[in-house]
């Protein structure tokens, strides 16, 4: 995608590698499926698997995890996720399957993400010659987690911005009513946190999102700085256009 950032997910799950020098970092592992997928694509990159020093989780959906107890099988990674979806995976574990598709087949609670480090918000690692800043943007799950994550490509440094989520699936009246949870506040008070980033670079956390596969067939560069105001503009009108519209 640009230097030392990579795409190596399908059409629908974003999983970004970052090459850090002293190992590799992944960011969500997609559906559980993808488990024979993602060490090949990381493989075709001329990457090994088993250097995978983190994987990173924007938040606990099934469909984010799906394939990190495959990976970390084989590269021993830390896996890590906030320590609020930890806490909401401990305690509601059947919350990671979230009304997405009733009919997925996982086992509960032994395959949900049982996660080596809880991030908190504002937390800055350091990895090689890589930061990742956690920044806590809940709404879509309580502790859905922003990633700001410097990439590089030749002498220059880039802000790629990985979108914690922003799936109206746990913000609409239906899952209101039927959880009692409302998350809206919290989605309110991220979005104001996300319209004030001005990332070079945005990753969605699915790849519609942030148009990957379009950019890459058109060879459009991902360093365009108005992706990123012109999607959660988007998001924002959505979000209230919802709200209006279901009262
Ligand atoms: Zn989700």
């Amino acid at each position: 995608m640009c230097g030392n950032l990579y795409f190596v997910g399908t059409k629908d799950s974003a999983t970004h590698l970052l090459d850090t020098g002293e190992g590799l970092l992944l960011f969500d592992t997609g559906y559980p499926n993808m488990q024979d997928f993602l060490p090949e694509s990381i493989t075709k990159l001329g990457f090994d698997p088993k250097e995978i020093r983190y994987i990173f989780h924007t938040h606990g959906h099934f469909d984010h995890f799906g394939a990190t107890r495959r990976l970390k099988e084989i590269s021993g990674a830390s896996t890590c996720i906030s320590g609020i979806d930890a806490c909401l995976l401990r305690a509601k574990p059947e919350m990671a399957l979230c009304h997405y598709m009733p009919d997925i087949s996982m086992e509960i609670p032994e395959e949900v993400l049982h996660p080596d480090r809880e991030l908190e918000d504002g937390e800055i690692l350091t990895i090689g010659k890589t930061r990742v800043h956690c920044i806590l943007t809940p709404g879509h799950t309580p502790g859905a987690m922003s990633y700001e994550i410097s990439v590089q490509e030749n002498d220059q440094e880039y802000t790629a911005l990985l979108c914690a989520g922003v799936g109206f699936n746990t913000l609409n009246i239906d899952f209101i009513k039927e959880t009692g949870l409302n998350w809206r506040e919290d989605f309110e008070r991220s979005l104001t946190i996300w319209k004030g980033m001005k990332p070079d670079i945005f990753l969605g956390n699915h790849t519609p999102q942030s148009k990957t596969l379009e950019r890459k067939a058109e060879g459009k560069s991902f360093v365009d700085r108005e992706a990123w105001p012109s999607y959660i503009a988007e998001i924002d009108h959505n979000f209230h256009e919802m709200i209006r519209v279901e009262g």
